[in-house]
């Protein structure tokens, strides 16, 4: 059995033209007109493979193809198709269109499996957005927390009425949520990345953990002034606190050479933003991973008490709040080595690597055993609308994928 790497092709060009922005890039916010767009054409690329379709409460597309004994946990395989704002054309999209192919092969060769496969597409996986991501993951396993729902965008458009312009029904969640049990596994293929396997020049590779990330926001008080008169020494100036707050950071994750850590502010927020008044506030996100829960918490301390002394330095006031902590999630085991015997049986050598990026794979290990299988991604560019994978590549991923849900099937 072998799968259309044709029809994969054409599916990824396909989708490359809902929400493009330039000549390569994508942008489809999650819970968007092109989102469901995007999840039209997904789901009649389902049909098509002779699976049944539906969008559930949490925003996500799952296609379904039926086993022979339905009341098995189902075999799950997924991603997403929402992009960052100035995102790229595999992140994500990999991971849903391999997995329709990796089904409509086995429907065109009448396979029907004793148990259930589904495929999701994960609703508002990125994040950015509503400054927290994982939505429609965590929502199936019933992992959403206080007060998600009223996260605005920067419209003002909370979680609740996106959802609801998108057509779900935020009263009959629990209609959504897998009940502990009634997902066998999770499998997902996804872009590295990163550049480990494009320097290796090795088109796959077998995932081992997820390193779990660490989101903060810190919101920095000093006191608005006229720039050109308040003398420098009484100045509570929040934005020189974050400058050095953000160089606090980048010296923390590298303090021990070549170490996985790393630490980022991506986004800061002045206020009130004007070329002649010293800023009064200042607001900026943290995200720090590692594959190592105790030096990340380590870290964590240590930067809590360079923020602490930062704010005295600059008599600024500040509160620190944490969007998310997610501990670092292995794969199992057996489902690596279903995934290596694949690579090996392809004359493949797949080395074994870490994903820095969260998944919707890292929401899925609490709920049961997970796989991934990486794919190179030219120079390690994603995030990015440079970001890219050739079809060869992913041809060759999907078939790994194929033998590996093959594989899996058996059990
Ligand atoms: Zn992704």
């Amino acid at each position: 059995m072998k799968i259309n790497s044709a029809r994969l092709q054409q599916h990824f060009e396909a989708m490359s033209l809902i929400g493009k922005i330039g000549e390569t890039g994508t942008c489809r916010p999650a819970h968007s007109e092109l989102e469901k767009q995007a999840f039209e054409l997904a789901a009649s690329w389902m049909t098509d493979a002779g699976m049944k379709t539906h969008i559930d409460n949490f925003g996500n597309l799952i296609g379904r193809l039926e086993g022979k004994n339905p009341l098995l946990p189902v075999f799950m395989m997924g991603s997403h198709l929402d992009s960052q704002p100035y995102g790229g054309r595999f992140d994500g999209v990999a991971g849903v269109l391999c997995a329709i192919e990796v089904v409509a092969t086995l429907t065109e060769n009448k396979v029907q499996p004793e148990r259930p496969i589904e495929i999701i597409s994960f609703a508002d996986e990125e994040g950015w957005r509503f400054n927290k991501g994982l939505f429609g993951s965590r929502g199936i396993l019933g992992k959403l927390e206080e007060g998600e729902l009223q996260r605005t965008d920067k419209d003002g458009i909370t979680r609740q009425q996106a959802l609801k312009d998108f057509g779900c029904d935020v009263t009959q969640f629990p209609a959504s949520t897998y009940p502990q049990g009634s997902i066998f596994c999770f499998l997902e293929l996804h872009i590295e990345q990163g550049p480990i396997l494009d320097l290796a020049n090795k088109p796959i590779g077998v995932v081992s953990g997820i390193s779990g990330p660490l989101w903060l926001t810190v919101k920095l008080k000093g006191m608005a002034g006229h720039t050109g008169s308040v003398p420098m020494a009484i100045r509570k100036d929040a934005l020189v606190g974050t400058a050095e707050i953000i160089v606090a950071v980048n010296e923390i994750a590298t303090q021990i050479p070549g170490a996985p850590t790393v630490g980022s502010v991506g986004t800061i927020n002045v206020f009130p933003a004007s070329r002649n008044i010293i800023p009064e506030e200042a607001e900026f996100t943290i995200d720090l991973r590692d594959i190592d829960l105790e030096r990340r918490n380590r870290y964590e301390k240590q930067l809590r008490n360079r923020i602490e002394a930062i704010a005295a330095k600059h008599q600024l006031t500040y509160s620190i709040s944490e969007d998310t902590k997610s501990d670092p999630r292995y794969c199992a085991d057996w489902i690596k080595e279903i995934i290596h015997n694949q690579c090996e049986s392809l004359n493949l050598s797949a080395p074994e690597l870490m994903s820095g990026p969260f998944h919707d794979a890292l929401a899925l290990s609490y709920a049961c055993d997970y796989g991934m299988i990486f794919v190179r991604c030219k120079d390690g560019i994603s995030h990015n609308p440079l970001e890219y994978s050739s079809p060869e590549d992913l041809a060759v991923a999907t078939n790994v994928m194929l033998g590996t849900v093959s594989e899996i099937l058996k059990r």
